[in-house]
């Protein structure tokens, strides 16, 4: 792979019109240059989406079989490619090199649902005799998609919505997260590989805040399937509502974690170790709130605690390390900061906080406890490694807390008891629940999306993954 990453359009690889790159830094290794990719403009946005809707009239009356032969041969080139990308996502984000592992392994695990869905899907929709008409209802693809993404699963974001996008008939302008060039490069070049017709799958790297407003508002794009914050999420939104153009926005979480006083601590414990600090605590349904029973909050914070102390913050390819970096500058200023403020606001440093290690964007796993809702770590997304524990006087309370939130992604408890998780789950607002699992854990055929401020338009994956993507028409011949 050459140090410049360059553009993908109409099936070539090009400079973007500016004449410009920006450097793709490893996160474990600060002023690093992995790389340099395109800092694109609106005029190679442009480019980009002409090639998109010149390629969707062909792409789309390509019988289905084609498609999913194409998305075959790209799972497999994904396959194959497993090490080699997972060393990639693991530089360019600081996750370490497991994780990395993982996340490819989820992108095969949903593009494979995705490709299985799409043969049910496509026939469903049986004709139906009424008298003398016969009637049914007709799928179409609705043109051109823009995909926006975040960096911090910077390959599997792009193929739930990429690949669902491409089955169902549309093309799809691709614009990764700046931190995050090299996976989206790479991917470009196994959809190459596949054979994928020119112009079906075009990706332009560069600022968000410089190529949004041409992608969203150019009248050939139909549909913008986006996540990352609800800060840009909204903006998208508003900016889309004015054309009628669809939106899918998987935005930002602040998940709570409620443990029971007859909750199997170690189990808790474990769960809140790897949804809190799994990616350094930047999944969007990472734990960030741990409620806990009076009766076993001194016990379940003893364990946490020891925990914390075990684990080993460094370089993310080293097979030994539990928690790599922050995935960059704004990242880790943001973190500290939030960090600076939990302790001026009374929250109780009990562990962690900024590492000492200056080589990368280090924080280390960090844990407040004595937080109430009146804190802004109660209510604000960190998006990093930074649990806040809370005391609750039971189930009610608990849910009261949880639920007293702008956002609603992902959501955990701790019981043993069936009629307090059945409550919970009735209860609980939030497009996830899981009782006695983590609450990063999740399936490709069940719905990923969140409620209130963590979500808006068709979730990704399970029924509507597809859905999102096509319009629907009703046919009745006389
Ligand atoms: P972000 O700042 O919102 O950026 C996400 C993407 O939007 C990036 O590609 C970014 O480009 C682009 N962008 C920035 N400004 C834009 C604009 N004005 N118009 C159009 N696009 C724009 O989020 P992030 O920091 O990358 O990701 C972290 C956030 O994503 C967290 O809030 C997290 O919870 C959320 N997230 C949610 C899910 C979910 O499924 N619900 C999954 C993962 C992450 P640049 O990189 O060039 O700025
Ligand atoms: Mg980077």
């Amino acid at each position: 792979m050459s140090d410049i990453l360059q553009n993908y359009i109409n099936g070539g690889w090009c400079d973007s019109a500016s004449g410009q790159t920006f450097v793709n830094e490893n996160p474990a290794r600060r002023g690093s240059v992995l790389n340099r990719a395109q800092a694109s403009t609106a005029e190679d946005v442009e480019a980009a989406i002409g090639a998109a809707a010149t390629a969707f009239k062909p792409w789309s009356r390509t019988p289905v079989s084609e498609r999913q032969a194409v998305v075959a041969r790209f799972l497999d080139a994904l396959a194959t490619a497993r090490e080699e990308l997972a060393r990639i996502v693991s530089l360019e984000n600081g996750k370490t090199i497991g994780e990395a592992r993982g996340e490819v392994d989820s992108a095969l695990l949903e593009g494979r649902h995705h490709l299985q869905q799409i043969s049910v899907f496509a026939g469903e929709s049986a004709p139906r005799a009424e008298g003398s008409i016969t009637a049914w209802e007709q799928l179409h693809a609705l043109g051109v998609i823009g995909v926006i993404s975040p960096w911090n699963y910077p390959m599997n974001v792009m193929c739930r919505k990429t690949l669902p996008a491409l089955l169902t008939g549309n093309t799809v302008v691709f614009k990764p997260a700046s931190f995050t060039p090299w996976s989206a490069v790479f991917m470009a070049g196994l959809f190459e590989k596949a054979g994928l017709p020119a112009g079906v799958f075009n990706c332009v790297s560069g600022l968000g805040s410089t190529l949004g407003n041409k992608l969203i508002k150019h009248p050939r794009v139909r549909a913008i399937s986006f996540t990352g914050s609800t800060e840009v999420g909204r903006k998208i939104q508003l900016l889309a509502a004015e054309d009628f153009t669809r939106t899918q926005l998987e935005l930002g979480g602040k998940s709570a974690l409620i443990v029971l006083a007859d909750a199997d601590l170690d189990a808790a414990v474990e769960a809140t170790v790897k949804a809190g600090f799994g990616c350094s605590g930047q999944w969007c349904t990472s734990t960030s709130r741990v409620l806990l029973a009076a009766e076993i909050a001194e016990a379940y914070t003893a364990k946490l605690l020891a925990r914390c102390q075990a684990m080993k913050v460094g370089d993310p390819l080293d097979a030994a390390t539990s928690m790599g970096p922050v995935a960059g500058p704004t990242q880790f200023d943001g973190i500290s900061a939030a960090i600076a403020k939990a302790k001026a606001q009374g929250a109780r440093l009990r562990f962690g906080g900024v590492s000492d290690n200056a080589e990368g964007y280090y924080i280390l796993p960090t844990v407040f406890d004595g937080v109430t809702r009146d804190m802004a770590i109660f209510h604000e997304e960190i998006f990093g490694p930074v649990l806040a524990l809370s005391t609750v006087r039971d189930l009610d309370e608990a849910l009261t807390w949880a639920n007293d939130a702008l956002y609603g992604l992902s959501s955990a408890i701790f019981t043993k008891d069936l009629a307090s998780a059945m409550r919970y789950v009735r209860e609980i607002e939030a497009g996830m629940a899981h009782v006695n699992i983590h609450s990063g854990f999740k399936t490709p055929e069940l719905p990923f999306g969140g409620w209130k401020e963590s979500g808006f338009g068709l979730p990704e994956n399970g029924k509507t993954g597809l859905e999102f993507f096509v319009e629907r028409k009703a046919v009745y011949v006389g």
